[in-house]
């Protein structure tokens, strides 16, 4: 018999369609939520304002969302090992529940609690999966092994029937003034600013904070808008509002995935041309994208401190420290890539085509290691994502799971390609607004109309060369 639960939230900042929630809520209508503000997290020299000023942003929505649904939602701050069995056992709750991720430090981190609690005598119920369609081990290859390559596992994803949306809890129960009481002893605060936690943000989000702004882009995107119909052509250029700018909301599940997965069928199932219906399926392969770098990131935890490719191990990266921090701010005197670098400093997003051409300018031209823009990228990015993040660094620098593993990207025939007007170029490298939309998108402008305009900092056709010796002499 199941009277008090607590329910830890980490990357479920939501009600609606959360799968341990709405187990939990089940059990007893005496629900209430926690979330731990994680110094190990917080203070590990990889986060970006822009993330934290978000996802408090969600807390502040989840937190209020409790109070309307009859709950409340307890904050923490400290190292969720000793902060969650401790409050569990202050508060005598009867179990804890909370969804699984697949991030390396989080597993550590959870068997830590479970021991924890186990110690303590408090039930657990911890193998609900709520931020993928198909849990990690579900989607395996005929002989029993994980995937690493997307195409087959897109395949054998794709055709497997998804959860339905699970609806909100409704009718939960506060806790008393003892309890409350209780939970300040046992180190319960109220929610701090982002400022507070020493992060400052004050240029907005690509999506607003919490569930309702998610459901509402997702509506908008899918229903509205309906640009998902034209994701297929619209997604590779930047200066087009062309993607659903979801990602953080995905990243901190301030949206459920089979809420979002739902949406897509119900456009799918509308659409009446091939074109559309090709849309509604590029956006859904992204999804499955993102679902494949979690499962590959639970099955080989070592991406993340490192090359999935041998040869890539020790690979003779040059690492110029000045020619990285020009990259960094926006000033390699490429234009595509400092509008893509400039826009990430500002917006706290890049758009994706752009994360591809920055990330193979870093390691293929600047032939610097591309754990240093895996790094930064996290320092800044709103919906940095471990695995997601190193799946795309990985891909780009040609150390990861790509069967097509050598990429070099052309600044300028990208540019050509995909903004070919100079319109997402001029708009985050103002100083160059004025100049031809050739020189622009070339890369070629003439010293004269520079002004404080770097140089190239490197030659494409020499660097390529020379990345391409390394990677042959590695091969060897
Ligand atoms: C070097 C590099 C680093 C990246 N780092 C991150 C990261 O830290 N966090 C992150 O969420 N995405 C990352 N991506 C993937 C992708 O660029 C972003 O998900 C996308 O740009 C977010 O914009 P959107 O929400 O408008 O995407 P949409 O185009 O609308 O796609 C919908 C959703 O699908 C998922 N998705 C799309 N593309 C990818 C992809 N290639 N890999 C994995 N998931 C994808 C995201 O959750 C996204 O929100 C990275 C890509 C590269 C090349």
């Amino acid at each position: 018999m199941v009277d008090l639960l607590l329910f830890w939230h980490r990357r479920d900042l939501r009600l609606g369609d959360n799968v341990g929630l709405a187990a939990a809520r089940d059990r007893t209508p005496q629900v209430v939520g926690v979330f731990c503000l994680d110094p190990g997290i917080l203070d590990n020299g990889d986060v970006a304002p822009a993330r934290v000023a978000y996802m408090i942003g969600c807390l502040e929505r989840l937190r209020d969302s409790y109070a309307q649904a009859g709950g409340q939602l307890l904050i923490l701050q400290g190292d969720p090992r000793q902060q969650i069995p401790a409050l569990a056992k202050a508060l005598a709750v009867d179990a804890v529940h909370w969804n699984r991720d697949v991030e390396p430090y989080s597993r550590q981190r959870d068997t830590a609690v479970v021991e924890a609690l186990k110690e303590a005598g408090i039930e657990f119920r911890t193998t609900f999966w709520d931020q993928l369609l198909h849990e990690p081990g579900d989607i395996q290859t005929g002989a029993g092994e994980p995937y690493t390559v997307y195409t087959p596992f897109w395949r054998n994803w794709v055709k497997r029937s998804k959860a339905a949306p699970l609806p909100a809890p409704e009718g939960l129960q506060p806790l008393s003034a003892e309890q409350v009481d209780a939970a300040k002893k046992a180190g319960c605060i109220d929610l701090p600013s982002a400022a507070d936690l020493g992060f400052t943000w004050e240029n907005g989000f690509p999506v607003e904070p919490g569930e309702q702004g998610a459901l509402e882009r997702l509506e908008e995107f899918c229903d509205g808008s309906r640009a998902i119909d034209d994701y297929d052509e619209q997604r590779n250029f930047p200066f087009v509002n062309g993607t659903s700018r979801l990602s953080a909301a995905l990243k901190f599940g301030a949206v459920g995935i089979r809420t979002v997965w739902a949406a897509t069928e119900a456009t799918y199932q509308q659409s009446r041309s091939d074109e559309t219906r090709s849309g509604v399926q590029t956006w859904q392969q992204e999804l499955a994208w993102r679902e494949f770098y979690q499962h590959v990131m639970y099955f080989f935890p070592e991406l993340a401190k490192g090359p999935y490719r041998a040869q890539l191990k020790d690979f003779p990266w040059v690492n110029d420290e000045e020619q990285f921090a020009a990259w960094c701010e926006g000033r390699t005197g490429y234009p595509i890539v400092d509008a893509a670098m400039r826009q990430l400093n500002e917006m706290g997003w890049m758009h994706n085509r752009c994360r591809m051409i920055v990330a193979s300018f870093l390691t293929k031209d600047l032939i610097v290691n591309w754990q240093w823009g895996e790094k930064y990228f996290m320092q800044h990015l709103v919906d940095g994502d471990l695995s997601s993040n190193n799946g795309g660094w990985q891909w780009s620098a040609s150390s990861g799971m790509d069967p097509k593993p050598l990429r070099i990207f052309n600044p300028a025939s990208q540019a050509q390609k995909f903004d070919a007007e100079a319109e997402y170029i001029r708009q985050w490298v103002p100083e160059l607004r004025s100049l031809d939309t050739g020189a622009l998108v070339m890369g070629k402008i003439a010293e004269r109309d520079r002004g404080d305009y770097p140089a190239p900092i490197v030659d494409h056709k020499i660097q390529q060369a020379l990345f391409k010796d390394k990677y042959k002499a590695q091969r060897a």
